[in-house]
């Protein structure tokens, strides 16, 4: 998919595979795509709170609007740091302890973190993390064996 920016396709790689499909039509086709993302947050611009967003995702850039209770729409504000925290999502929000064995549920949204990565330093940083974790869990079972 030539013309479209490396951070748009890590964004586009998120969505459904429906939205996914309908996104890459409206780009190729020239034409701007607009989607509604069910993320629950407050806006940092107008302090609302927001439990969808609508996203129009051009070539180069995707902006972020929200709809507020008197109905008009609120731009959220610069894309970078929208567009950073939409995917610190993914991480987020962070269970309560009422979850039971969260981290799993953190471990699997690391997965679909990993997906996205398009810079081959940031894998390689992460695979340094996670054969250390290897040997601490190695170290760990040894542990409770006993
Ligand atoms: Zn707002």
């Amino acid at each position: 998919m030539s013309g479209i920016k490396p951070e748009i396709m890590s964004f586009i790689a998120q969505l459904s595979p429906r939205q996914q499909q309908y996104v890459l039509a409206q780009l190729t086709a020239g034409k701007d795509a607009y989607i509604t993302l069910h993320i629950f947050g407050k806006c940092q611009r107008c302090g609302e709170e927001y439990k969808k967003i609508q996203a129009k995702i051009t070539l180069n850039n995707i902006y972020f609007y929200h709809r507020k209770i008197t109905g008009s729409r609120c731009y959220m504000g610069p894309e970078n740091y929208i567009y950073v925290s939409i995917l610190n999502k993914i991480v987020s929000p962070l269970h309560g302890a009422v979850v039971q064995k969260r981290i799993l549920k953190y471990i699997e949204r690391v997965e679909k973190y990993i997906r996205m990565i398009t810079d081959i330093k940031e894998i390689e940083e992460i695979e340094n993390i996670l054969k250390d974790l290897e040997s601490l869990i190695e170290f760990r079972k040894n542990q409770l064996k006993k």
